[in-house]
């Protein structure tokens, strides 16, 4: 067995990303650098305590100190003194990695910004846990975090990613889940390709998949528990423009051989690589 070891850390600000699920999910650096760090700050201070005790990591005389949504401001000052003296802390969000869709970027700025070193301990995130295992295109990705929980308002968001070319990528609860799927479908089209991805790296982690009126038909009569990513698909390559096509060959034809930008382009859109290529050597001959 690999025991997380005391090392000598650096003075700076060290983001750990921990589990969002099966404890084990954490990197032996991310348990060398809690071993070693002089403070431990947490967005939730007896989620970090459970997850050190569960790895045989002692806390000693150290300080667990909470930073969150709630106390950003008076603690920042507090936490940046901290580091003035030459200290590393290690800051861990309640679950997956700190910033997305959680509390540490003004945290982060205000240290870089004051000189001191930002250091990354990677590790888990729901973003990409979801993408691997949704089923859906990860060549391109665009992660929009949380939804807002008023309808109208989440119709308004949801139309500004319709169009969108990638993968999009949701957090939602388990409490909106089926509202918003009916909304996404209406704005985004019953017929897009998604996934519901729950509950992962957990005992009851569950991938459906299906277009979004048929997961919307399932949410709206099962009543999903635990987390929930919803992965949706970009628009389908029948709804493309002839127009928007030609754009993209001719950006493409800019830089590449007719062959490359056309295999890029088809990559891109999903379009057949025979129609794009013809229209591509019909674009390069006239250039
Ligand atoms: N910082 C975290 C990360 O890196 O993924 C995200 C924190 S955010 C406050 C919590 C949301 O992430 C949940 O509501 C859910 O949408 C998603 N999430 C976190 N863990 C998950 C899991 N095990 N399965 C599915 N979704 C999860």
């Amino acid at each position: 067995m690999l025991n997380p070891k005391a090392v000598k850390l650096t003075p700076g600000l060290y983001l750990v990303a921990t589990p969002i699920g099966t404890a084990r999910d954490i990197t032996l650096r991310a348990l060398d650098i809690l071993t070693s760090a002089d403070v431990l700050v947490a967005e939730d201070t007896r989620t970090l305590r459970k997850l050190m005790e569960i790895h045989g990591i002692s806390l000693g005389e150290r300080q667990v100190l909470a930073y969150h949504d709630h106390n950003g401001a008076q603690m920042r000052p507090r936490l940046l003194g901290l580091l003035e003296q030459g200290l590393a802390l290690a800051y861990a969000s309640e679950a997956g990695t700190p910033m997305i869709a959680d509390p540490g970027f003004d945290l982060a700025r205000a240290a870089r910004d004051a000189g001191h070193a930002v250091v990354a301990a990677p590790g888990p995130s729901a973003v990409v846990t979801a993408l691997t295992v949704g089923g859906l295109p990860t060549d391109r990705f665009f992660f929009a975090g949380f939804l807002p929980n008023a309808s109208g308002q989440r119709k308004t968001a949801l139309r500004r990613y319709a169009e969108i070319p990638g993968t999009l990528v949701f957090y939602e609860s388990p409490k909106r889940i089926a509202a918003m799927l009916r909304d996404a479908a209406e704005v985004l089209g019953p017929e897009r390709q998604a996934a519901v991805c729950r509950e992962l790296t957990k005992k009851f982690e569950e991938v459906i998949s299906g277009t979004l009126q048929h997961l919307a038909g399932i949410c709206a009569d099962r009543s999903l528990k635990g987390e929930i990513v919803v992965l949706i698909d970009r628009k389908s390559s029948e709804n493309i423009h002839e127009s928007d096509l030609e754009a993209l060959l001719r950006e493409a034809l800019t830089q590449q051989t007719v062959r490359d930008a056309s295999e890029a382009v088809a990559a891109r859109t999903g379009l057949p690589k025979r129609h794009v290529y013809q229209l591509a050597l019909k674009l390069g001959q006239h250039e």
